[in-house]
């Protein structure tokens, strides 16, 4: 998953009929189920279901004979890694032989027993209720839903998952269908391998914009509700963003892993942000209007899609199979997070999506939000995942699992001079655990970064940088490839500030010795204006160092403040300070360190 604009959060999902399949058990002793065959499921998504905000849920199968049938929700979304139990949203719970009410209990909070009276079909049926707008959830307006199959569709307790599943949707003659499962030769009828795959595919059912087009060989294709919302040049922006990105990420893996794949994308004003989730040939975005044409828009779409691979497919072992009845921790999504969203910079780059520096500007970022952070282990933030610590490092495996693929990227183009990369560390795990049916451990990781580093040993980088606090080598690492941190020379008038409904700001703090103090501005006043433009534009749009970064220090900066109902002018005099460091080009790097940088930059290697 990928959050932004109004915070982050996590996410990301999977799916893969290649690895195996555990049996499911419940966190209590539930007994296993009776064998069930012929799995078949019916969702109601017409006018009449929408308006209700709720799908109607009908599961079939078959049993042979009176042993107990016991079925299960899944507690969570993969990719989403939270506790939800979809079971909450259950109503109207009923099973049926032919005209016979069926006997059933709850063997736990989502696991339903049912009894059967003899050998033949029985129907499950339910109503979910469909009120939230989130990824991994359900939703609906009256001419549309979204639904995830983690919250519609029961699976058979202590059996395994590697059940082949028909779904049909009823539902509105002109009403459209968007999924990644496979559709079958009956009208609205479409079909899952296993339980895995089925819950992996999240559907579109309504009236929604929906356009395709051939990337890299195969079809992309592009869903997006309400209609008319994601239209005209927002959407050629959006298809230019989309084709630039998936050829870099095949290039990494070889293969494109998808027979088509589809973006599925919501704007809606009640959402704050901008978010998506990621399955096996399909991502759903979630966005604020005004996410659509922002700068993080190409971010997200690189991000999701780049999971298809990087934990739809390789996955850590920790993760295989999913299981659906409770968390499974794990140390390792900054890797299945963190060099997501590496390489969605990446793709950005190498696609021509941004310039080089949009790349530094980019990172440059991440390396912020890390400085501000408190020191924390990248493999502590990925066990934290899953229940949103509030020690200011939620979600930070993020940003700074992907500074760790940028570090590790770096080492390994050095120690095999440029003639391996991480590109190679990811194909080869991608080839040697994914490809043989199973997730990555420790070993798998650190061995395939050890092999394309020329055996090079990564124990100190793992014990200080990955299970441990300490700040990333920069200076070290950056000179390597012709980057270095600058800080440059910026106006300041030091002080912190928070922003009025009115435009205004209002003093916060005050730092000691700094300008502002010392022309008698106090905590608690607010700026109304500086040189006669608002204070908001000033402070918060960059204004200040467009009016005053070359000038020369000393220059009077005119402030009109409000204090105790009056309204003041203060001269500050203008000072200069050292502003947040960026990452920048170094003009006198040896041919050796821009070869190394134009290797990541562009996604090549001298072998
Ligand atoms: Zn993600």
């Amino acid at each position: 998953m990928f959050r932004s604009l109004a915070g982050r959060a996590a996410l990301l999902a999977s799916l893969c009929a290649i690895l195996p399949a555990g049996a499911q058990r419940a966190s209590t002793d539930v007994v296993a189920s009776a064998p069930i065959t012929g799995i078949r499921y019916e969702i109601t998504a017409d006018r009449a279901a929408l308006g209700r905000r709720q799908l109607r849920v009908v599961t079939t199968f078959d049993v042979a004979g009176t042993a107990p049938v016991v079925l299960s929700l899944p507690a969570w979304t993969p990719g989403a890694y939270e506790i939800v139990n979809f079971a909450r949203t259950v109503s109207g719970f009923g099973a049926v032989q032919g005209a016979d009410s069926l006997r059933w209990d709850k063997a736990d909070y989502d696991t339903w027993r049912i009894t059967p009276t003899r050998a033949g079909q029985v129907r499950v049926s339910f109503d979910v209720t469909a009120d939230t707008l989130d990824n991994g959830m359900s939703w609906t307006r009256p001419d549309f839903t979204l639904f995830n199959g983690t919250n519609v569709f029961l699976y058979p307790e202590g059996r395994s998952t590697e059940f082949a599943a028909t779904v049909v949707v009823k539902t509105e003659p002109d009403f459209l269908i968007a999924t990644g499962m496979t559709p079958a030769p009956e009208a609205r009828t479409f079909r899952a391998a296993s339980y895995h795959e089925l819950v992996d595919m999240p559907f579109f059912v309504g009236t929604f914009d929906l356009d395709s087009a051939t990337v890299s060989g195969k079809t992309v294709r592009f869903a997006t509700y309400p209609r008319g919302v994601f239209a005209g040049a927002a959407r050629a922006t959006a298809w230019e963003q989309i084709k630039r990105s998936i050829p870099p990420e095949v290039l990494v893996f070889g293969e494109v892993p998808w027979d088509s794949y589809t973006v599925m994308h919501i704007t809606d004003s009640t959402y704050g942000g901008m978010s998506g989730l990621e399955h096996a040939n399909s991502h759903v975005d979630v966005s604020a209007p005004q996410g659509i044409g922002s700068d993080f828009q190409p971010r997200l779409f690189a991000h999701e899609i780049f999971h298809a691979w990087n934990v739809k497919r390789l996955r850590p072992a920790d993760l295989v199979p999913y299981r659906y009845d409770r968390p499974q921790q794990t140390t390792w999504l900054w890797v299945s997070e963190g060099i997501t969203d590496y390489y969605g910079d990446l793709a950005l780059v190498r696609g021509g999506v941004v310039d080089p520096k949009g790349f530094y500007d980019l990172t440059t970022e991440k390396i912020g939000e890390i400085a501000q952070a408190p020191p924390f282990a990248l493999e502590d933030a990925s066990l934290n995942a899953w229940i949103s610590v509030r020690d200011g490092t939620d979600a930070l495996y993020y940003p700074k699992g992907s500074l760790a693929g940028f570090l590790l990227d770096i080492m390994i183009r050095d120690a095999s001079v440029n003639r391996q990369s991480l590109d190679d560390v990811m194909r080869d795990l991608y080839r040697t655990t994914y490809k043989q049916g199973r997730g990555f451990t420790g070993e798998d990781w650190w061995g395939a970064v050890r092999r394309a580093s020329n055996g090079r040993s990564y124990e100190d980088f793992q014990r200080r940088y990955v299970d441990g606090r300490d700040p990333y080598p920069w200076d070290e690492a950056l000179e390597v490839v012709g980057l270095r941190l600058q800080a440059d020379s910026v106006p300041r008038m030091g002080v912190s500030l928070s922003p009025e409904p009115d435009g205004s700001a209002r003093v916060r703090e005050i730092a000691p010795g700094s300008p502002a103090l010392g022309a008698g501005i106090k905590t608690g006043d607010v700026i109304v204006s500086v040189n006669e433009r608002p204070a908001m534009q000033v402070f918060f749009a960059g204004g200040f160092r467009e009016m005053y970064g070359a000038k020369p220090a000393g220059t009077p900066i005119p402030v009109v403040v409000k204090r105790d109902g009056a309204q003041l002018t203060v001269q500050v005099p203008l000072r200069f300070g050292a502003g947040a460091p960026r990452l920048v080009e170094d003009p006198s790097a040896p041919p050796r360190a821009v070869r190394l940088r134009n290797g990541i930059l562009r996604g090549t290697t001298d072998k």
